[in-house]
């Protein structure tokens, strides 16, 4: 199982910059591809433009361990889609002690070894333009309610939520409601691969999270190196 091959786009040693972790230090490990095609993401080299970089499961333990880190990040594009791969990944790390968390966008559930799991739900302002021929696939399949219900109740969860607009959060308190999603597991973060974007967006977020009882996240990798890769 050891030989089973991932593809992946970056693998580099930085801080948490989101969530419950913020500036904890982490080894990132990201997998390419994705079966969304956020029009705000991020990473589109796992996307849009996936990197086909091929790692065996046994290499990318070793190269993820060298830097003898307790904490582990393998995020995406999006992970669950390599399920294989990554049981055997998650496994290996556990056994050897890792904090493992899992950033997923929740569209796609199975039983592996993780101590967070990070779920980022998209929120209808992620949709691609509706000419773009990955828009109805992509508004279709964004939000899966079996497959965050399953996470909550097997693993420890936070779910984020990026927020463009203050009337995003109509769309966060129906699913909130909807799916059900614990209060408390809910994370709010601004919408923004710069920190110009960011900025403005900060202010009125923060007191939306104070009104609903949300956790704030800031995006410290964006606000220290913008769009910056492998940091
Ligand atoms: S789910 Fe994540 S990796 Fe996939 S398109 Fe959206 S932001 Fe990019």
């Amino acid at each position: 199982m050891l030989r089973l091959h991932m593809k992946f786009s970056e693998l580099f040693y930085t801080i948490q910059g989101e969530g419950k972790f913020v500036g904890v230090p982490s080894v990132f490990f990201r997998t390419s591809y994705c079966n969304l095609r956020c029009i705000w993401c991020d990473t589109p080299y796992t996307s849009w433009t996936p990197e086909d970089k091929d790692i065996t499961v046994a290499a990318a333990v070793e190269a993820i361990t060298q830097y003898e880190c307790k904490h582990i990040v393998i995020t995406g594009g999006e992970p669950f889609i390599q399920v294989k791969e990554l049981t055997q990944l998650s496994q290996e790390l556990n056994q050897r002690g890792h904090h493992i968390t899992v950033e997923t966008n929740a569209t796609v559930f199975a039983p592996i070894a993780a101590d967070l799991i990070s779920m980022s739900p998209k929120l209808r302002n992620s949709n691609p333009a509706p000419d773009n021929r990955f828009f109805k696939r992509h508004e279709r399949g964004r939000i899966c309610p079996d497959v965050i219900r399953q996470f909550l109740d097997q693993y420890e969860c936070q779910v984020k939520f990026v927020v463009d607009s203050p009337e995003d959060l109509v769309e966060i308190k129906e699913l909130q409601v909807e799916i059900p999603i614990p209060g408390e597991t809910i994370v709010l973060m601004p919408q923004g691969m710069i920190p110009e974007e960011l900025q403005p967006k900060q202010e009125w977020l923060v007191e939306i999270c104070k009104e609903e009882g949300y956790r704030y996240s800031p995006r410290a990798h964006v606000e220290i190196w913008g769009s910056k890769r492998g940091v």
